[in-house]
């Protein structure tokens, strides 16, 4: 699933290749991930727009269309892809292609078909964009903001960390890297944490997020950059799907546990 890394990856690769292009037209195969009120008025909505700027939000990407024509946001979830092509042919899982003015495409693919794309006036149409937490490589995210804030938690430090309420962008393989980069056992409670483990903490939520921008994201399945390429962190990841691995730093199996329902993959000798 593209966390914060991988959707950023398309962002900076979509803005280059297609800010200042405009929409001709789309054709639409599956429109199940379409949430909108009709495909006719998905399709109304972005004919003959202007793609103005291209960024994200969290694990969204957002398309600001021209002259106050509002915002094209597409959320991948689990396999969804945006990729820009020069072919205009349907690939296996390829649900829109949207024509661009340049004879290019962006195809959006999706195997599993849990994405969504919408187009809205305001950003704030979409409950997600409201609901979200700071964005780790922003500014505002400080040490001493998880200071303030993990004491006050009721929670577990792992499941907090995927809650994007709290912050925005990180999901599984992420959040397990970072706890091990900051040698922090993914069970202990967030209020737990001493000073130096929150320190340690924020540094690896943004160096590890800014390391994995800058190989391109993981492709662990279907995760593909805006090219259709493979991200290169793989040969990075040090716990997450590694189970009973050797711990790339002391050599101890890597352990596998569900947690709060989903898979976290931690060093019981590193984390503590
Ligand atoms: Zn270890």
């Amino acid at each position: 699933m593209p966390e914060l890394p991988e959707v950023e990856t398309i962002v900076r690769d979509l803005s280059k290749k297609a800010t200042g292009l405009t929409i001709t037209g789309l054709r639409t195969r599956d429109g199940r991930v379409i949430r909108q009120k009709s495909i006719s008025q998905f399709s109304r909505r972005l004919k003959d727009r202007s793609i103005e700027s291209i960024s994200r939000r969290g694990k969204a990407i957002i398309i600001q269309l021209g002259e106050g024509h509002g915002f094209l946001v597409v959320q991948l979830m689990m396999t969804g892809q945006l990729i820009y092509s020069a072919s205009g042919t349907f690939g296996r899982d390829t649900k829109v292609i949207f024509k661009l003015s340049n004879g290019a495409c962006l195809h959006y693919n999706d195997y599993r078909t849990f994405g969504r794309l919408q187009v809205v006036r305001e950003l704030k149409e979409i409950p997600y964009f409201g609901r979200l937490g700071p964005e780790p490589l922003e500014n505002d995210f400080t040490a001493a903001w998880l200071r303030k804030e993990l004491p006050k938690r009721r929670t577990l430090i792992k499941p907090l960390l995927l809650n994007y309420t709290f912050v925005a962008g990180i999901g599984n393989i992420y959040a397990s890297e970072i706890l091990f980069a900051s040698r922090i056992d993914p069970r202990r409670p967030a209020a737990s944490l001493g000073r130096a483990e929150i320190t340690a903490l924020h540094r690896n939520i943004r160096g590890i997020l800014k390391k994995a921008i800058h190989f391109r994201g993981t492709s662990m399945n279907t995760y593909r950059d805006a090219a259709g390429e493979k991200g290169r962190f793989l040969a990075r990841i040090h716990v997450y799907g590694r189970e009973n691995e050797q711990c790339r730093s002391c050599r101890a199996r890597v352990v596998r546990e569900f947690q709060a329902g989903r898979s976290t993959f931690y060093c019981p000798h590193c984390q503590r």
